[in-house]
C-alpha cells in the first residue's frame, strides 16, 4: 500500500508543501504540516519541495511486470465506410518521430472488413509492420469486437507504445483496451516525445482546467497508451511505393461476439464547412457584442471559402451552436489560415487553434494574450475591420 507520513521531528512548519500541494490537502496545525487524507491523491508533489526530508512518500511496488518483451510503436489506424481516416495519418507521423528514437518498427493496426488494399496503402504513409483483422464484423465500429481484436492483438505481439485518435471510435476503444490490459492510458494529448534514456513515452496535456501543462510517465506498465485529438499533429507525408509489412491476423469467431447490433449510422446533415477539416476558420469571440454580428463572420469566411469558428464566451452566450465551439472543451482546429475575431486568447481558447498555420488576431486591446500567438495583429475594432477586410478580398478575389 502506498503512505504518506509527516516526519513531526523534522517537520520546521515553513509551509512549502502547503504552497506545493495542488489539491490542498495539507494544513499547518501547531506549527507542524498536516495531510488531510480525503483530499490527499499520493500525487508525490510536496515531497521533493520538502527542504527537510519530512515527508515520507512511500509508493506501492506493485506486482512488477516485465517490460522487456514490449517493443515497437503502433498506431490503431481508424476507419469508417473503408476509408482510413486522416487522424490516422497525423498519429503515424507522430508515430514515425517516436519509433525512431526509440529505434523500433512503426506498426499500424488496422480493423475492418476487405481493407487489404488500405492496409497496403498504410506502409506509404510510414509504417513497417500492419497488423490487419479482417472480418465482417469489424466492418463498422462496435464496442466488443473492436476491443477483444485489439487485446488480442497487444498481448500477443506486446507493443512498447500504442496511440489512438481522440475522436468518438477512439476514447470508446482505447480506454475499454487500457483496462483489459491494465496498461495506462493518458487522454487528450497535445504533445508526445520519448525520454531516451528511461525509454518512456512522455504525454503533454493541459490538466487542472487548461491552466497548466502536464507531462505523464507510464513507468509501471505497457502499453503505454495515448490518445491525440484530430489537427493536433502533422500528418505522415504519402511516399509512393514504400511498402510494409502484412500481417493478417484470423481469431476464433468468438472474438467477434457483440453485446450490441448496430442499428444504423446516421450521417450529420449541415449546410456549413466542417469545421475540423476547414483549411480557412474566422472565429468570433465576446468581443462580437451579440448574435446579431456573427452573419459579418460567416460573409468573410465565404469569401474566403472557410468555415466560422467561436470561443466558448460566444457559445455559452448562445450567439452560434456549440458545434462551433474551438478550444479545450470545443474542436481542435489546425487550419492553414485562423482569424480570431474579439476573442482575447485564454489557453482554453489557444488549445485549440495554437497549431494553425498562420493566425491573425482582431482585437481592440492591444494586450491582449492572442497577440502573442499570431502571426499579424490588428489593433482595432473589429466592427470596422471585418467588413473591410471582406470587401477587399472580394475585389482581390474577384467574388
Ligand atoms: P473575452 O475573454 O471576454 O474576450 C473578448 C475580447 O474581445 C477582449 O480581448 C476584448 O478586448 C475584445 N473586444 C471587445 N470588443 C471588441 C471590438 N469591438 N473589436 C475588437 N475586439 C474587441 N474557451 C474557449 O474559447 N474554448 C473552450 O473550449 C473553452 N474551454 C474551457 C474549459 C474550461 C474548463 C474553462 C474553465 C474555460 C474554458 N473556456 C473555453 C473559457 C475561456 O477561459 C475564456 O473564458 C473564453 O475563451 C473567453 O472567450 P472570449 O475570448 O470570446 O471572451
Amino acid at each position: 500500500m502506498a503512505s504518506i507520513t509527516i516526519l513531526l521531528d523534522k517537520c520546521t512548519g515553513c509551509t512549502l508543501c502547503v504552497k506545493a500541494c495542488p489539491f490542498g490537502a495539507i494544513h499547518m496545525a501547531t506549527k507542524k504540516a498536516v495531510i488531510d487524507m480525503a483530499k490527499c491523491n499520493l500525487c508525490g508533489a510536496c515531497a521533493p519541495v520538502c527542504k527537510f526530508a519530512a515527508i515520507e512518500l512511500k509508493k506501492d511496488a506493485g506486482r512488477k511486470k516485465d517490460l522487456s518483451a514490449y517493443k515497437d510503436v503502433w498506431v490503431f489506424c481508424e476507419q469508417k465506410k473503408g476509408v482510413i481516416q486522416s487522424i490516422s495519418f497525423e498519429l503515424l507521423g507522430e508515430g514515425r518521430k517516436l519509433a525512431g528514437k526509440l529505434g523500433v518498427k512503426l506498426c499500424a493496426v488496422l480493423l475492418g472488413s476487405g481493407m487489404e488494399d488500405a492496409a497496403e496503402a498504410l506502409g506509404e504513409r510510414g509504417a513497417d509492420k500492419v497488423y490487419l483483422v479482417d472480418h465482417p464484423a469489424l466492418k463498422d465500429y462496435q464496442d466488443d469486437p473492436y476491443t477483444e481484436a485489439l487485446v488480442k492483438l497487444v498481448e500477443e505481439y506486446k507493443p512498447e507504445v500504442l496511440l489512438c485518435g481522440a475522436t468518438t471510435i477512439g476514447r470508446s476503444l482505447i480506454s475499454r483496451v487500457a483496462i483489459k490490459t491494465c496498461a495506462g492510458l493518458t487522454a487528450d494529448c497535445t504533445g508526445l516525445d520519448i525520454d531516451e534514456k528511461e525509454r518512456l513515452l512522455l504525454q503533454t496535456r493541459p490538466a487542472f482546467g487548461g491552466n497548466i501543462m502536464a507531462t505523464i510517465i507510464t513507468p509501471n506498465h505497457r502499453p503505454q497508451m495515448a490518445t491525440v485529438r484530430h489537427k493536433v499533429m502533422q500528418e505522415a507525408p504519402v511516399r509512393p511505393g514504400r511498402t510494409a509489412e502484412i500481417i493478417s491476423k484470423v481469431f476464433p469467431e468468438e472474438i467477434f461476439a457483440s453485446r450490441t447490433k448496430l442499428a444504423e449510422i446516421v450521417a450529420e446533415v449541415t449546410a456549413m464547412v466542417n469545421l475540423s477539416e476547414a483549411d480557412i476558420i474566422v472565429s468570433g469571440g465576446r468581443g462580437l457584442g451579440g448574435k446579431e454580428n456573427f452573419p459579418m463572420l460567416e460573409e468573410l469566411a465565404k469569401v474566403l471559402g472557410g468555415a466560422v469558428g467561436a470561443s466558448r464566451a460566444a457559445v455559452d452566450a448562445d450567439w452560434i451552436p456549440y458545434s462551433r465551439q474551438v478550444g479545450q472543451t470545443g474542436k481542435t482546429v489546425c487550419p492553414k489560415l485562423y482569424i480570431a475575431c474579439g476573442i482575447s486568447g485564454q489557453i482554453q481558447h489557444l488549445i485549440g487553434m495554437q497549431s494553425s498555420r498562420t493566425i491573425v488576431a482582431i482585437n481592440k486591446d492591444p494586450d491582449a494574450p492572442i497577440f502573442k500567438v499570431a502571426t499579424y495583429g490588428i489593433v482595432g475594432d473589429l466592427h470596422e475591420l471585418v467588413p473591410a477586410l471582406t470587401k477587399e478580398f472580394k475585389r482581390v478575389l474577384n467574388k
